[in-house]
C-alpha cells in the first residue's frame, strides 16, 4: 500500500523538493540531513569542507536515499560552484559559521568573516535567482537582558519584560568593542538586516533563525580525541571532555550565567516545520529554543555529574567542579551573556512548534552518545604516555 501523501500544516500536499544545504557537515546540519533522507522525499546538496558527521548517510552507497544526497566539498569562501548550486535548489539553508565563544576573542576577524562576509555571495544568490533561504542566526543578537542593568536585588530582574527575549520587540544589547564576543551578535545582527533588507526592497524569501543552546550527539567535538587537544568547545562538550576523563568541571566566573538548552531533535522539528511550510515561514524571524529548560551553568555542571554517573556507572568525583577565571580560560576580551529566556510566541503561533524534552532527558540520552562513542578512546589516549 502507498504511504499516505505528506501535508503541510494547512493540509496541502508536500512536494518533494531540493535543499542547498552549506554547513551540512556540522552538529546541525548533520541531524537535519539525517531526518530528511529518513522521513522525506527532499533531495539534499551537502556543502562543507568536512563531512565526517555525515558519512553514515554518504556512505555505502547501497543506502535507501543514496540518489537523494550528494555531498560537495566546498569552502564557500573561494568556489564558483556555489552560485550553480543554489540555482539548481529550490530553498538554500545557511548554516555555515563560527559559533564557538572560544574564538570570538581569540579569532575575532575569522569570527566576523564567517559570520558576514561569507554569507554575503549566499544572500545575493539567493535574492538573484529568487531562491527560498533559511538563514541560521543565533539567540546572541540580543546580547545582554535588560534587567542585567539593574541592581542584583532590584524586583524589576524577575519581571519578564526585563528578561524574555522576543524576536519583534526586545533590543540588541552589546557590550564595548574590545570585549570581542560582540563582534559574533554584532556580524550575526547585521547580516539579518542585510537579509531583511533584501525581502522589503527586492521581496527574498527568507526566514531567520535565531537558535537557543541547541545541544545533543555529534556536536562539537572532544579535545584530543575528534579536535585540536588544545581546542575549547562549547560548553556540552566542555564537561563531557571533564566527565569521559574523570576530570572536574570548570566553571567561568563561577557559572552564574543562565542559559536554556533544547534538545537536537526537539529544535530539528523546528526547521522541519519552516522548511515544509513557506507560507507560515517566509518573512519570519523564530527564536527556537525550550524556555522550560533553564538551568545556570554551575547546575548545569551538577546534572551534568549526576546524569553521567548514572549513565556510566562511576561515581562522581569528590570535588566535581573547580572555578577558572573567564580570562584564565579565554583569554582577554570575553564577555558573557547573562540570561536567555526565547518568547515562544511567533513560532508557537505561525509553526504550532513547542519543544518536549526536560533537560535530565536530553542530557541523559546525550551523556549515553558521548560515553559510548568516547569512553574508550579517552581511555587509551591517557593510557599513551605511561605506555610509552
Ligand atoms: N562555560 C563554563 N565552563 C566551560 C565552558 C563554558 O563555565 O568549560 C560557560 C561559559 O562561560 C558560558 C556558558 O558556559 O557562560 C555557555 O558557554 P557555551 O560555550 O556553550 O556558549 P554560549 O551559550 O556562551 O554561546
Amino acid at each position: 500500500m502507498a504511504s499516505p501523501a505528506r501535508v503541510d500544516l494547512d493540509g496541502n500536499p508536500i512536494k518533494p523538493i531540493t535543499i542547498c544545504m552549506i554547513g551540512a557537515g556540522g552538529f546541525i546540519g548533520s541531524h537535519l540531513c539525517e531526518k530528511l533522507m529518513a522521513e522525506t522525499p527532499h533531495k539534499v546538496l551537502a556543502v562543507d569542507v568536512y563531512n565526517d558527521k555525515i558519512k553514515h548517510l554518504l556512505e555505502p552507497a547501497s543506502q535507501p536515499w543514496a540518489d537523494r544526497i550528494q555531498f560537495h566539498r566546498i569552502n564557500i569562501k573561494h568556489d564558483s560552484r556555489l552560485e550553480g548550486l543554489i540555482k539548481m535548489a529550490d530553498l538554500t539553508i545557511n548554516l555555515a559559521a563560527i559559533c564557538t565563544p572560544a574564538d570570538y576573542n581569540t579569532r575575532p576577524l575569522d569570527t566576523i568573516y564567517s559570520n558576514f562576509i561569507d554569507a554575503l555571495p549566499v544572500v545575493k544568490y539567493c535574492s538573484e535567482n529568487n531562491k527560498r533561504l533559511i538563514h541560521f542566526s543565533t539567540c546572541e543578537v540580543y546580547g545582554k537582558t535588560i534587567g542585567s542593568f539593574l541592581p542584583k536585588d532590584h524586583p524589576l530582574r524577575q519581571d519578564p519584560d526585563f528578561y524574555v527575549l522576543k524576536e519583534d520587540f526586545s533590543p540588541c544589547i552589546f557590550g564595548p568593542i574590545e570585549k570581542q564576543r560582540w563582534s559574533y551578535a554584532c556580524a550575526k545582527q547585521l547580516i539579518e538586516r542585510l537579509i531583511y533588507a533584501e525581502g522589503a526592497e527586492n521581496g527574498l524569501q527568507f526566514t531567520i533563525v535565531r537558535p537557543f543552546n541547541w545541544i545533543g550527539p555529534r556536536m562539537d567535538f572532544i579535545p584530543g580525541v575528534d579536535g585540536p587537544s588544545e581546542g575549547v568547545p562549547r560548553v556540552l562538550a566542555c564537561f563531557s571532555n571533564n566527565l569521559l576523563r574523570g576530570e572536574p568541571l570548570k566553571l567561568v566566573d563561577g557559572g552564574q550565567s543562565q542559559r536554556t538548552f533544547v534538545y537536537i531533535k526537539d529544535a530539528i522539528e523546528a526547521v522541519f516545520l519552516m522548511i515544509e511550510n513557506p507560507a507560515r515561514a517566509n518573512g519570519q524571524i523564530f527564536n527556537v529554543g525550550n524556555p522550560n529548560n533553564e538551568v545556570t551553568v554551575r547546575q548545569l555542571a551538577e546534572l551534568m555529574t549526576e546524569v553521567y554517573s548514572k549513565v556510566s556507572g562511576q561515581p562522581p568525583l569528590e570535588v566535581p567542579t573547580i572555578d577558572v577565571s573567564s580570562k584564565e580560560f579565554y583569554g582577554e576580551g570575553y564577555d558573557d551573556s547573562d540570561k536567555r529566556i526565547p518568547d515562544m510566541t511567533i513560532i508557537n503561533k505561525q509553526l504550532g512548534w513547542n519543544p518536549k524534552t526536560s533537560l535530565f532527558d536530553l542530557l541523559e540520552s546525550t551523556l549515553t552518545y558521548q560515553h559510548r562513542t568516547y569512553a574508550e578512546a579517552i581511555k587509551q589516549a591517557i593510557a599513551k604516555p605511561v605506555a610509552s
